[in-house]
């Protein structure tokens, strides 16, 4: 049995009161936050780290996936917005055979900054939820720790964008858990990209044996695993000029939620990272002068809690393009062929729970289909959807629950704000 201390209740202070609180700032949660705002909600915005973005940021995961299916894009709304924006400030580079971009992560940080001020959100970064405030399975807020010490967050509505799913468990949410490898994400510069691939097109029985000698040292993973979590190639371009990113410290089995796990990950994944490097700058031409740049500040998160809502999107649902009633974003399957699925507002309600929203990879979904609506397209757009949803139950004086039973108010908000939801029901 664990060993276990008593801990002293205390009064709290309330450090603010508004409409709606968006714990997490990540793609779906900074999104979700100038939706609720720009739908007229008083909106406060908090977040761990001292940046937005999540991992699309802190974690170098710059490839905007499944905004197009192979021929078209899909998704517009806010995440259009955040796209053109990026492109005016020089940070948007396409990826090859596909319609969607890379945006890079210190401009997206800066138009998720400008974005969230302009609709009139207040941020508080550098400020964890650890706890949500719950009567009557009704969450009332959220309790926060910073330096500033433990404080608490009254809201009418709280949407969860923590990706984890935190205030969703804190508040007695229903979840499953099927952990997927996590990657500790790293960048390289001084790389003569253009050489490097010459080399690997002249020569692509070396450049595999050179691969296979890093799956032989327990350095890379190989791709007979990899794939079917669609875990990335070993490297990329940045878009910035001699700088790749590299996926070349994952782990298999271990648990995003556990404190230790994550200790690991980080120790291991430098060991992992500085041996791949050794290995690439004295085998690889076009690596030469190659040096680490960086380590990604934010771990990289596949999955960790799916909270349970009042339906589970299941892998049918996307490989039957099942059509419902309450869609509220229409999504790529993927990005090679032109299958949409629909993601209906009931995955974003924890069963139970009143007042509160889910966004994001972890949303009400089956591990399967989980692959495909992780991506930051999707996340971005049920962000629109959960803050948009959020103030639209304040604004009505309902819960987001009972909004179902209006979900054409939403439908027409979200419409009109360029969510494209087609094919409707
Ligand atoms: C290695 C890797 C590669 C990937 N590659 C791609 C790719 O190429 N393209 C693609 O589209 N997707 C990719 N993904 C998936 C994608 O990055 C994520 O699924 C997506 O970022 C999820 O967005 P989110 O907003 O739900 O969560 P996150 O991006 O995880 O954001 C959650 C935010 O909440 C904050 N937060 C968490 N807990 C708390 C708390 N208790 N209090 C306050 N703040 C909190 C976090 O700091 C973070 O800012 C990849 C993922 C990984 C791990």
């Amino acid at each position: 049995m664990v060993k276990t201390i008593f801990e002293p209740s205390k009064e709290l202070p309330v450090i603010a009161e508004p409409d709606v609180v968006v714990v997490g700032g990540g793609p779906a949660g900074y999104v979700a936050a100038v939706a609720a705002a720009r739908n007229g909600a008083e909106t406060l915005l908090v977040e761990r780290y001292g940046y937005l973005g999540g991992m699309a940021t802190g974690t170098q995961v710059i490839y905007i996936d499944l905004m197009a299916d192979s021929e078209k894009q899909i998704i517009f709304g806010i995440p259009q917005e955040v796209i053109e924006r990026s492109i005016l400030l020089g940070g948007v580079t396409w990826r090859k055979g596909t319609i969607n971009p890379n945006i890079d992560a210190e401009i997206h940080k800066f138009v998720a900054n400008e974005m969230v001020e302009r609709s009139g959100v207040k941020m508080l970064l550098h400020t964890w939820a650890v706890n949500s405030i719950v009567e009557d399975d009704t969450v009332k807020g959220v309790i926060t720790e910073s330096k500033s010490g433990r404080q608490a967050i009254l809201a009418k509505t709280v949407v969860d964008a923590t990706g984890d799913g935190d205030i969703a468990a804190f508040s007695g949410a229903e979840y499953t858990e099927e952990v997927l490898p996590i990657t500790v994400m790293n960048r390289v510069g001084g790389v003569d990209i253009d050489r490097v691939n010459r080399f690997r097109t002249e020569n692509p029985e070396t450049y595999t044996r050179f691969l296979e000698q890093l799956y032989k040292m327990n350095v890379l993973i190989p791709p007979s695993v990899t794939r079917k979590w669609r875990i990335g190639s070993n490297w990329r371009p940045t878009g910035r000029e001699n700088v790749i990113y590299c996926h070349w410290a994952s782990f298999i089995g271990c648990d995003a939620i556990k404190a230790e796990d994550l200790t690991y990950c980080e120790i291991e994944g430098r060991k992992k990272i500085m041996k791949a490097l050794d290995f690439f700058t004295k085998n690889v031409p076009g690596f030469e002068k190659a040096y680490l740049l960086d380590v990604c500040p934010q771990i990289g998160t596949r999955r960790s809690r799916l909270i349970t809502g009042e339906y589970v999107l299941t892998i049918d649902d996307l490989k039957h393009q099942t059509r419902f009633m309450d869609n509220i974003a229409t999504c790529p399957v993927s990005n090679s062929t032109t299958d949409v699925y629909q993601i209906p507002y009931r995955c974003l309600i924890p069963k139970g729970i009143d007042n509160l929203l889910v966004a994001g990879r972890c949303i009400s979904t089956d591990a399967e289909s989980q692959v495909v609506t992780r991506e930051i397209g999707p996340c971005m757009a049920m962000g629109q959807a959960a803050g948009s949803a959020a103030a639209l139950s304040v604004k009505k004086g309902l819960t987001p629950r009972s909004l179902l039973e209006n979900v054409s108010l939403l439908q027409d908000v979200l419409v009109n704000q360029g969510v494209n939801l087609e094919p409707t029901s």
